[in-house]
């Protein structure tokens, strides 16, 4: 099984247990099955990569090394946290 790290901690773990999100266009979705053969990063699906990521970018922190739409990340990771629940 591949593993990939999160974008926010570093941390490995299987591809699988990742949240995937790729840059389509100008927008950025979630790749839920893990095939659009684009170019990713990674996030562990925990509240505390999420938030510490809509919080870096908010503060212009967040560095990637692929060109992303940042605006549209924070809204979806924003999506992502509402669904994580408390
Ligand atoms: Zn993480």
């Amino acid at each position: 099984m591949p593993t990939r790290s999160c974008v926010v901690c570093r941390k490995r773990d299987n591809k699988c247990n990742l949240l995937r999100i790729v840059s389509d266009d100008d927008k950025v979705i979630i790749d839920k099955h893990q095939k659009i053969n684009k170019r990713a990063i990674y996030f562990c699906k925990d509240k505390y990569c999420i938030e510490k990521a809509v919080n870096m970018i908010k503060k212009g922190k967040f560095k990637l090394k692929i060109g992303i739409n940042l605006k549209s990340l924070e809204v979806l990771l924003n999506e992502v946290r509402n669904e994580l629940g408390e």
